[in-house]
């Protein structure tokens, strides 16, 4: 195909993709779909230190152990492959994926977390989170 015949279907074709990070119109921010598997999160004033997320991660990337009066909860959420196993294997509904889809990094120390707990026991727990 000729150059200039290249130029007249593009030229033809008009604006087909969505301009970043809010739609064409540059008004509305870009949401992913309800459903979608994005960051996950921990509300770890629900957890009570259980640790079945942790026996259900295919990647081994949640750790759960006590710290004096404390839990710590660290997640290398770097090396997640949003297959939801923790989520589901939560009883205190406590894990759920947020729709952040933005998780670029310069580091791989910015796609850890790490919260300090006491675990849910019938009162109320205290939550950190870094
Ligand atoms: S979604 Fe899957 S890989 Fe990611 S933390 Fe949960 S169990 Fe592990
Ligand atoms: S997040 Fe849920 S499954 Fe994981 S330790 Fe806490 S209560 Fe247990």
């Amino acid at each position: 195909m000729s150059l200039f015949r290249e130029a007249f279907y593009c030229l033809k074709a008009g604006v087909v993709s969505l301009g970043y990070p809010r739609g064409k119109d540059f008004i509305e921010p870009i949401l992913p779909p309800v459903n979608f598997r994005g960051r996950l999160k921990v509300d770890l004033s629900r957890c009570s230190a259980c640790g079945r997320c942790a026996d259900a991660c295919p990647a081994r990337l949640i750790r759960i152990s006590s710290e004096g009066e404390e839990t710590a909860f660290r997640m290398e959420w770097r090396r997640c492959f949003f297959c939801g196993s923790c989520m589901y294997a939560c009883p205190e509904g406590a894990v759920s994926f947020s729709r952040e889809f933005e998780n670029a990094a310069g580091t791989a120390q910015e796609l850890e977390a790490e919260g300090r707990f006491k675990p849910v026991t019938g009162s109320s727990a205290s939550q950190e989170e870094k």
